[in-house]
């Protein structure tokens, strides 16, 4: 088959967008996986050009002398094409009346098929209502921001709050649209086994503002955000749980439960509160009692030197430094090679991406669910959305897994790897070799004094 692949480049307010070249290369991945042959590549620069007026731009006029029955058009995911329910009519009609089929976020379809139109129609109203959504948000951070030092009550991110409209106090809190929506995406991405660091990496890349005060994004930030006892409706005093609140919970306290269980389970050592400064510490095992007891190596210094300790009977003990360059160049070998590659996925963020495709999906469902709770569209309506969206969004689901069982070691594998490494933070690093390898501290055989690499067992993961 034909395939068309058309990019916009366009102002972005939200920050969510991918840059032509971006777009351009994931459509030539979908275009490669599905074997069409790429017969042309279209961009149009919207930046000050008038919204799909066709008189700025020439690609659009081009596909329209282009596509033919039979060919596909193959766009970047459908909030950019579609950055408006105008553009995707137009896009909708023009496939329709050529017979040709439109592919985007891993999907194709048909759009003479009800289905299909339906499907389509869907992203575009969401992903259109979406884009209000964040614009709405990023308004409001900068009012609260340009209103910071008067007095305005202890709110929580995701909460605003209800005034007395006669002595300007706060009556009560509810759940504000964006804020709510991105603790509780973040809860369900954790319970669904997303690390924070996969978390972290999407918020800022969508552009999604951080809560009011913090700059950016950060991996423990989301860990005590999702944390807090406030938002399971727990009311808490001086650090103590003290009843339940009047408030709406963004998360259930069962669920809330079950995150406490995962956050602060020891064998993810990148969830611990601190972040750790030594590569194998909680990692490496013990070669002696590892076996049984589980014990891992700890730090200790040791005669000025740093060294790795087991941490529970004391059977072994290993210099840092020659133990943590010997699995470091291992460890990146492995990375670099083909093989590890082809079962990590095709290319390296592609797991990243279908998890962002996922959720991009889950927020629609959600946003949808909501409006029918809130009477705003039918419960027929929402049982379509739902009969849609979920099958779409397991399939992503279960392709992410298979395209990377860390995202982070995903992103890393390659031939620059080595580069890529010694640019990765520590976290990253430990989530790498704990994904690949199992190392063990053997003890060391004869009496030398320099580090021996026959004193190490590692194990690769398959
Ligand atoms: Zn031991």
């Amino acid at each position: 088959m034909r395939a068309i692949i058309y990019c916009r480049v366009s102002s972005d307010p939200t920050g969510r967008g991918r840059s032509v070249s971006e777009q351009e290369a994931e459509c030539r991945a979908v275009c490669e996986r599905e074997g069409w042959e790429i017969s042309e590549v279209l961009t149009d620069n919207d930046i000050g050009a008038s919204r799909f007026s066709g008189k700025d731009r020439p690609a659009w006029r081009r596909l329209h002398d282009t596509l033919g029955a039979g060919d596909v058009l193959v766009t970047w995911v459908a909030s950019r094409a579609q950055r408006d329910l105008e553009a995707y009519v137009q896009l909708r009609n023009l496939c329709a009346d050529r017979g040709v089929l439109w592919s985007y976020s891993g999907r194709t379809y048909d759009l003479n098929r009800g289905d299909d139109r339906f499907t389509t129609g869907l992203d575009a109203l969401l992903s259109e209502r979406e884009a209000e959504n964040i614009r709405e948000h990023v308004l409001r951070a900068a009012r609260a921001s340009a209103l910071a030092g008067r007095p305005h009550g202890k709110i929580p991110y995701g909460y605003r709050a209800v005034r007395d409209p006669e002595t300007g106090r706060i009556v009560e809190r509810i759940p504000d649209g964006a804020g709510s929506l991105i603790v509780q995406e973040a809860a369900r991405r954790i319970l669904a086994g997303e690390t924070l660091h996969a978390i972290t990496r999407d918020f800022r890349e969508r552009g999604t503002p951080p809560p009011p005060g913090a700059q950016t994004w950060r991996p423990q930030m989301i860990k005590r955000m999702v944390l807090r006892p406030t938002y399971a409706g727990i009311r808490v005093h001086q650090g103590a749980p003290v009843g339940k609140g009047k408030w709406e919970p963004l998360i259930t306290p069962e669920d809330q439960e079950k995150l406490t269980a995962i956050l602060t389970d020891p064998t993810r050592v990148t969830h611990r509160g601190v972040a750790p400064r030594h590569l194998l510490t909680g990692i490496a095992l013990c070669g002696v009692c590892g076996e049984q007891s589980g014990s891992t190596m700890r730090r200790i210094n040791r005669k000025g030197h740093e060294a790795y300790h087991c941490n529970e009977n004391g059977c072994v003990t290993r210099k840092m430094k020659p133990l943590d360059e010997y699995v470091t160049a291992a460890v990146i070998g492995r990375l670099e090679e083909p093989s590890l590659i082809g079962t990590i996925g095709a290319t390296g963020t592609e797991a990243a991406d279908l998890y962002a495709q996922a959720r991009v999906l889950q927020a629609r469902l959600d946003s949808f669910i909501k409006d029918g709770i809130e009477g705003l569209v039918s419960s027929a309506v929402v049982g379509q959305a739902e009969k849609t969206l979920v099958p779409q969004i397991e399939e992503l689901e279960v392709r992410a897994r298979r395209a990377a069982s860390s995202p982070i070691v995903g992103e890393m594998a390659g031939p620059q790897a080595e580069a890529r490494w010694y640019e990765a933070s520590i976290e990253h690093r430990r989530e790498v070799v704990r994904t690949l390898v199992k190392v063990e501290i053997l003890p060391v055989r004869g009496t030398r004094r320099v580090f021996n690499p026959e004193d190490v067992r590692l194990t690769w993961q398959k």
